[in-house]
């Protein structure tokens, strides 16, 4: 029991860390015992080194994601006329009726 709670201890200890642990935040770096500690934990910790994973794979995805080129003048035109629609619709600014 003292060392399950332990554990999950150090799951929500390393899951607020693994995103900078991941990222290597230059303006918020992890120091050396925090790294060590969440290394030692994502050996043991099938959940956290899956989460680790997870967001690997997500930091991937997005930075592939934001390396497309942009998006050409036909979609902006369709996309500025949706938000005209949206905006000149009968109903109020929190999406609300108007009497
Ligand atoms: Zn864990």
């Amino acid at each position: 029991m003292r060392s399950s709670l332990r554990q999950m201890v150090t799951c929500m200890w390393s899951a607020r860390r693994l995103q900078r642990y991941l990222d290597a935040d230059p303006s918020a770096p992890l120091t050396p015992g925090e790294i060590a500690r969440i290394e030692e934990h994502l050996a043991v910790c099938a959940k956290c080194a899956d989460s680790a994973y997870e967001l690997h794979a997500l930091h991937h995805a997005l930075a592939g994601w934001s390396q497309r080129p942009e998006p050409d003048e036909a979609s902006l035109t369709r996309l500025r006329g949706y938000l005209d629609e949206l905006t000149g619709s009968p109903r109020g600014p929190h999406g609300q009726e108007t009497p």
